[in-house]
């Protein structure tokens, strides 16, 4: 195995003009690990609580994703509620309970602590700094996060941020994190924060990934069934280093192809509510959503 993630396993209920979930499951790591698992083994390492429903883990065991770093303790599983209004690129959080996350000390298992690949899930830079004290070796580190940290623990977050190699965050947060309006000028700013890639997200506009002095743009595929885009974001994450811990490279030709299976995972996942579309998704979809996003944006010069 040569992928580990740590972040959140929660209970999401989630809100969208199409449908409502009560208590399903969600979570960044949860998302992530999903989508990675198509393409890498991974491992988890995230906390739930003793509420937490045994048909949710079954779903981890049904993929190559390994539960030793995940622990089971006293207490109440972190819960998420959202909203998504007509505009699916914005998510309105009505409630965050951290509940066992306050208690939670990660420990990566002596197993995982070389993997090459290395992603912090959204959930408190404490915690992700944790797990960068803990790996051995040179591992490529990325990073996530969102308004809630960016807001409520500055501090730790620009820590964690001086030792990670890339982060990938969506347009607002990276707004929000740079203190600046303009995305290029924003891109430069968090760059000088530590992390020498950034991956902005942008729903339904893609994404844009900047390294040195290059910028590559990738589209969104246009979709017409979007139920839920709860875990859109992780699961673009997800695919992105479950591709580039399979072909084991960082170099940024890989980088930009990493990013279309990441959009190609993105946009699976919002089709159905929680995991239900990667629940029977298949290697043939996945490369044929892949040509799509190379037709998509393909001609001649
Ligand atoms: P995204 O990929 O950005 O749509 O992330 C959605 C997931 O993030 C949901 O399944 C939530 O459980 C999880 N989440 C929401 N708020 C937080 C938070 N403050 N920290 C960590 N995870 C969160």
């Amino acid at each position: 195995m040569a992928l580990t993630v740590i972040g959140t396993v929660a209970l999401d209920t989630v809100e969208t003009p199409f449908g409502k979930l009560t208590e399903g499951l969600g979570g960044s790591a949860t998302h992530f690990s999903a989508a990675a698992s198509f393409f890498s083994p991974i491992g988890l390492v995230a906390v739930i609580g003793e509420d937490f429903p045994e048909k949710y883990l079954d779903f981890f065991r049904s993929r190559p994703i390994n539960l030793e770093g995940l622990a089971k303790i006293p207490g109440r599983s972190f819960r998420w509620t959202g909203r998504y209004d007509h505009d699916m690129n914005v998510a309105h959080t009505l409630e965050t309970q951290l509940n066992v996350l306050l208690q939670f000390n990660p420990e990566v298992p002596a197993s995982q602590k070389k993997n090459k690949f290395v992603f912090l899930g959204n959930i408190d830079p404490k915690l992700q700094s944790k797990v960068i004290d803990q790996v051995e070796g040179k591992p490529f580190i990325a990073a996530d996060t969102m308004n809630f940290w960016i807001d409520g623990s500055r501090p730790d977050l620009l820590e964690m941020l001086k030792r990670v190699d890339m982060l990938v965050i969506n347009e607002g947060e990276a707004r929000a994190l740079a203190g600046e309006s303009n995305l290029l000028k924003a891109s430069r700013t968090i760059r000088n924060m530590g992390p020498k890639h950034l991956v902005i997200k942008r729903g339904e506009y893609g994404a844009l990934a900047f390294y040195e002095d290059q910028i590559f743009n990738a589209p969104a595929l246009p979709l017409e069934d979007i139920q839920d885009p709860t875990g859109a974001g992780d699961s673009f994450a997800g695919g992105m280093m479950g591709y580039l811990a399979k072909i084991n490279s960082t170099s940024f030709q890989d980088i930009k192809k990493a990013i279309i299976y990441g959009s190609v995972m993105a946009s699976f996942m919002v089709e159905k509510f929680s995991l239900d579309r990667l629940r029977r998704l298949n290697d043939a979809e996945i490369n044929d959503r892949f040509l799509r996003f190379s037709e998509l944006t393909h001609f001649e010069r």
